[in-house]
């Protein structure tokens, strides 16, 4: 069976790049009737950011990638979280040093640093010399009296394993002679992420790891560790890196790529989704407008490329208009929307609202039916230019008088043009009603008329069109505001 994981580490809140490793381990596990699992890798326990593994778990949600199994919903191969499974670890490493595959090292945190600094001196990467392989039994009983919890390193060794990456193709890296033994188990008795990570994937089933290509070349040592403790490594698949548009690092200038911070601009976790998604591969085709389930029908690992995806999050807006429309066009969802912005409208004007009856749902529908083209969030319809749906705008004589001379018998034309029994309105019938009353004024051009209306209903020169404001509003506020016009 399919089993993956999304496994960060509870560091900070969850962002782009995390969603997107999330986001294609979900539509790997659900393509294939298998079961996406969330991990968290929480033991490094000085970097914990308070806060961060909620923020992961409820954003996943959000998102509408919940996971099968994970801290919050537990599951068959829990606990989820790293910091309540050292049994396991302790285990794994007493099993590694009872092969000879791991030994503890005694070396000072000071000698350590010097080791450290000497490489750098030396321009070299930093490696540990691994001194206390080479300890003998003795030599280790003596230590241990005198401290008796050690780290315990790995025992790098031999040719790392050939392994062929789903995306990367074959792939070595050769860590033994390159790299220091790691640690595994720090005196603490917390392991380390490559201990760790080997023990949980095999504990929890993983049958295939989907993880950021930063990943690949650990990927040996990970499969030297399976080998050591006689275990069936999983497959690996890594996923190229995310990247701003200009090729750098998402995470670093780009100061806002926290989920949090697109849900509460009012973003659509389908856009999101979207987005993050077309900017890749692993699909025939480039589109935009694919929603989860197309994008679980159509995901294909075998077109994941080694490309990094850049992200042009300046298109993010297109893309919730894009999917603002498709939830306007169904009747559920645009109800949830219906819901959605009579909320936002009681939080921006609240205590303004002299006329309740702009909360109503039929008024609130008709708005996101008119404006749905136009804007490209739910909160658009809430900003400045559109407050005019919401509450009277104060306009003033001079105002309107500095638009036009004839104020008055634009507007009781108008009027009069809204009077009749049951008027039933529609745009074109408005623009036609409307082109003729100013054909009826001798002197005054129609762009003037429009200029005095809308300046009448909505307080602003600039705006959608005078027909569809007063499609907007309904006959009997427009009679109203245009009403207050005359002196
Ligand atoms: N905790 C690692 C991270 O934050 C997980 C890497 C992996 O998936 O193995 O990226």
């Amino acid at each position: 069976a399919v089993r993956v994981r999304f496994a960060p580490s509870p560091t900070g809140f969850l962002h782009l790049g995390g969603l997107r490793t999330a986001l294609y381990n979900y539509i790997f596990a659900k393509k294939h009737g298998g079961s996406f699992i969330l991990r968290l890798e929480d033991t490094d326990q000085t970097r914990l950011v308070p806060g961060a593994a909620e923020n992961i778990e409820d954003m996943l949600e959000w998102a509408g990638i919940p996971p099968d199994e994970s801290p919050r919903r537990g599951g068959p191969a829990g606990p989820y979280l790293q910091s309540q499974r050292l049994a396991l670890y302790a285990q794994a490493t007493e099993a590694l040093l009872k092969s000879g595959a791991a030994y503890p090292c005694f070396c000072s945190p000071q000698r350590l640093e010097l080791l450290k600094r000497e490489a750098l001196r030396n321009r070299q990467t930093p490696r540990y010399d691994n001194r206390c392989r080479s300890l003998s039994e003795a030599q280790v009983a003596q230590k241990l009296a005198k401290d008796p919890k050690p780290a315990i390193r790995f025992h790098l060794e031999g040719e790392a394993p050939a392994f062929q990456d789903l995306v990367y193709g074959w792939n070595r890296h050769e860590v033994a002679s390159v790299e220091g033994d790691p640690v595994i188990l720090k005196s603490d008795g917390f392991p380390t992420y490559h201990l760790a990570c080997v023990v949980d994937d095999h504990h929890m089933g993983i049958s295939h790891v989907l993880r950021g290509s930063e990943w690949l070349v650990s990927t040996s040592k990970h499969l030297l560790l399976y080998q050591a403790l006689g275990w069936q490594p999983p497959l690996f698949a890594h996923l190229p890196l995310l990247l701003n548009r200009d090729g750098s690092k998402l995470s670093k200038r780009q100061g806002d790529i926290f989920l949090e911070h697109f849900a509460a601009a009012g973003f659509l976790p389908d856009a999101l989704l979207d987005i993050i998604t077309s900017c890749g591969s692993g699909f025939a085709e480039n589109q935009m407008g694919r929603t989860l389930p197309e994008l679980i029908t159509q995901f294909d690992l075998t077109r994941v490329t080694c490309h990094s995806a850049l992200l042009d999050l300046e298109k993010l807006p297109e893309f919730n208009r894009l999917h603002l429309r498709r939830l306007v066009s169904d009747e559920t969802q645009r109800r949830q929307l219906v819901g959605k912005l009579q909320a936002l409208v009681e939080e921006a004007f609240g205590s303004q609202l002299q006329d309740r009856h702009v909360l109503d749902a039929a008024y609130v529908e008709r708005i996101i039916l008119l404006r749905q083209g136009h804007i490209c969030r739910l909160q658009d319809l809430v900003s400045p230019a559109h407050s005019y749906l919401w509450t009277r705008p104060a306009v003033g004589r001079a105002q309107l008088g500095a638009v036009s001379e004839k104020v008055d018998v634009i507007a009781k034309r108008v009027l009069g043009l809204l009077e009749g029994p049951g008027v039933s309105l529609t745009q074109d019938m408005l623009n036609g009603e409307l082109k003729k009353l100013s054909e009826g004024l001798e002197g005054t051009k129609h762009s003037n008329v429009m200029k005095l209306l809308r300046v009448a209903l909505s307080g602003q020169l600039q705006g959608p069109p005078v027909a569809e404001m007063m499609l907007s509003l309904g006959p009997k506020e427009v009679r109203e505001r245009i009403q207050k016009v005359l002196s």
